[in-house]
């Protein structure tokens, strides 16, 4: 676990659009922070930098305690989770959630005993031989999140990974987060457009507005004066 600072991040796109204005934001160890507001006002550009998927233009991104600005992002220690799951077709659930300790040389024990325990959080037990063509939305998406815990990173990014399931779903998967951050505390930075999914997960949640940040509180303080 660990903290994530943005100071002052800009991100200007070579065509001159400044997606991201001056960010300041502070995500403590531990935190579940959301990052709201409607589509282009650069909540996915914040992410991706903190990522490492996008440069920074100006200003300092710390996680933990070092300034990772230059760090590539299979040096940062974070997990991310799209909204179109990233599955590996020709792979077993299982053998999706195995995959990346496996690259990453963890002892087979070991692999063996963090995808049992993921797969046991997110109820996946009973398709753990299946292809992801053999399971619903909702399952295919308790495997994205899967291939993230099994790495126990540092921090957990998520891009609007619900937004491809029914509304049903949805309510399911926000009650499975927020039961899976009070077992993991692991900070995340989730991004959404949705109100009432910003609400019911975040610790706080920061509002974004054409690249600029307007408000950061908790859902309470928010609810109380938006
Ligand atoms: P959001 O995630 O809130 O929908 P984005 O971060 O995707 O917003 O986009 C913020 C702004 O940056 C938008 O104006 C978008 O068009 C622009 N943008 C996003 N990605 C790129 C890119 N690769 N090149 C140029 N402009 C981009
Ligand atoms: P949704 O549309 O709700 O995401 P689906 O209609 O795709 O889900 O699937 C409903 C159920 O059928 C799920 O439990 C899923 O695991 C199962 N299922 C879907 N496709 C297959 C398949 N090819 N083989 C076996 N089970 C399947």
């Amino acid at each position: 676990m660990a903290q994530i600072v943005l100071n002052g991040v800009d991100k200007v796109y070579s065509g001159g659009v400044k997606a991201v204005d001056n960010l300041t934001l502070e995500i403590k160890d531990g935190e579940f922070m959301v990052l709201v507001g409607p589509s282009g006002c650069g909540k996915s550009t914040a992410l991706r930098m903190i990522a490492g998927l996008e440069d920074i233009t100006a200003g300092e991104l710390v996680i933990g305690d070092r300034v990772v600005n230059d760090l590539p992002p299979k040096n940062r220690d974070i997990a991310m989770v799209f909204q179109n799951y990233a599955l590996y077709p020709h792979m077993t659930v299982e053998e999706n959630l195995a995959f990346g300790l496996k690259l990453r040389k963890v002892p087979k024990a070991e692999v063996k005993e963090r995808v049992a325990k993921a797969a046991d959080m997110l109820g996946l037990e009973p398709y753990l031989k299946r292809k992801p063509a053999a399971l619903s939305g909702g399952q295919r998406q308790r495997v994205a999140m899967g291939r993230a815990i099994v790495r126990e990173p540092q921090a957990f990014l998520m891009d609007e990974p619900l937004s491809n399931l029914d509304a049903k779903l949805r309510v399911q998967m926000r009650a499975s987060l927020n039961q899976l951050h009070e077992e993991l505390h692991t900070t995340t930075v989730y991004v959404t457009h949705d109100q009432v999914e910003a609400m019911t997960l975040g610790d706080r949640v920061a509002v974004l507005r054409e690249g600029i940040l307007q408000q950061v509180d908790t859902p309470k303080e928010l609810f109380d004066n938006p």
